[in-house]
């Protein structure tokens, strides 16, 4: 029999895997292989979460950014990129736009922006939790000391997302400048955890570098940290960027992982990711029937969107937010499951 047949088998029966198990099994897959990784990662994630999909509306508060990660399109270093700041009001406005659309979770997502200091953040959350006090909000604001992790959780903030990017940290080290260190990026993930929020790691499939041993590193991370989600999504080059010559991640390792993941942590929050729309035109769908259960439309508002480009051709950024939202619960729909009104916390298994 094929050695990912065996080794697709041997993960959906909870064997345990090291770094060269999951290695084998990414280097060897086969069709037959994904589909048994596939059905058993669907079957536990409608175990837990039925055909419900959570949504978190996505607001693009800021794409000035101090920091120069080679992927990213909104990198310092990108002269090109069009800048932009959202006033708190209009994050407000986002937010109530997105209450109103059925939205109970709001994701404040930007680059590292100094003007957004705690003083100003802890306002902001304080007036959303009021406005709205069922609504969960996440930030995903990169990396900042504990005292302001502290103090963003005090004034109400839920959860956070920060991919850890890569567990290997010579590859780390290849996809960010000297300045940015892996050791950091992990300190802040567990004081995040440590200080009480939901939290979200993850990493881009196929970035520059990176092999399939690192992948496993990633998955045997995200098995003994278990975070409450993981976000990802293949990279894809921008073309102001370092990395603008190299291409861009496949869906197909992207659906594995999704599957692998969610077999690793059965009720983990898996989002089928923007960047996955954007290199195949089903491919949110397609997540979800790998074993994602999160979507995260855009709430940014329109005149903003483009400017927010993490990498080349993202999709849905000229639409309206009402437009985003009742698409991808139009997508959802054509594969046979429903967008919830639900804060979407994570569910016992
Ligand atoms: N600045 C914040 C959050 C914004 S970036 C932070 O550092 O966490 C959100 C995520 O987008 C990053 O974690 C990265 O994994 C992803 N990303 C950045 N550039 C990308 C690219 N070119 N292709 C795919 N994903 C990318």
């Amino acid at each position: 029999m094929n050695e990912a047949l065996t080794l697709a088998r041997a993960l959906c029966a909870g064997e345990l895997f090291d770094v060269s198990d999951f290695a084998a099994l990414l280097r060897e897959s086969i069709d037959e292989s994904d589909a048994v990784l596939r059905d058993a990662a669907v079957r536990v994630r409608k175990q837990i979460y039925g055909n419900s999909v959570f949504v978190r509306g996505l607001i693009e508060i800021s794409s000035y950014c101090k920091n120069d990660c080679y992927y990213c399109g909104i990198r310092r270093g990108n002269q090109s990129a069009e800048r932009y700041r959202l006033t708190p009001e209009e994050i407000l406005l986002c937010a109530d736009e997105g209450y109103a659309l059925g939205f109970r979770t709001v994701v404040l997502q930007g680059g590292e922006d100094p003007f957004f200091t705690d003083v100003l953040l802890c306002g902001l959350i304080d007036k959303i939790k009021t406005a709205h006090p069922n609504c969960a909000v996440t930030l995903s604001l990169g990396e900042r000391s504990r005292e302001s992790y502290r103090s963003l959780f005090d004034a109400g903030a839920d959860r956070y997302l920060l991919r850890h990017e890569t567990a290997t940290k010579a590859h780390y080290e290849k996809l960010h400048p000297p300045v940015l260190s892996f050791d950091n990026r992990m300190r802040c993930l567990y004081d995040l955890r440590e200080i009480g929020y939901q939290v979200g790691a993850g990493f881009m499939v196929g970035s520059p570098f990176q092999t399939k041993e690192d992948l496993a590193r990633d998955l045997c991370f995200i098995r003994d940290f278990q975070p409450d989600m993981c976000g990802i999504g293949p990279f894809i080059p921008h073309k102001d960027t370092p990395f603008a010559a190299y291409p861009a991640g496949t869906l197909d390792e992207t659906l594995r992982l999704l599957s692998i993941i969610r077999l690793l942590k059965p009720n983990i929050l898996l989002p089928a990711t923007t960047a996955l729309g954007t290199i195949h035109p089903q491919g949110r769908e397609l997540g979800i029937q790998a074993g994602a259960n999160v979507v995260m439309p855009n709430l940014s508002p329109a005149s903003v969107r483009k400017k927010y480009a993490l990498y080349d051709n993202k999709i849905c950024t000229g639409e309206e937010s009402a437009q985003c939202k009742d698409c991808l619960a139009l997508r959802m729909a054509s594969i046979g499951y429903e967008i919830v009104i639900d804060r979407g916390d994570v569910k016992p298994m």
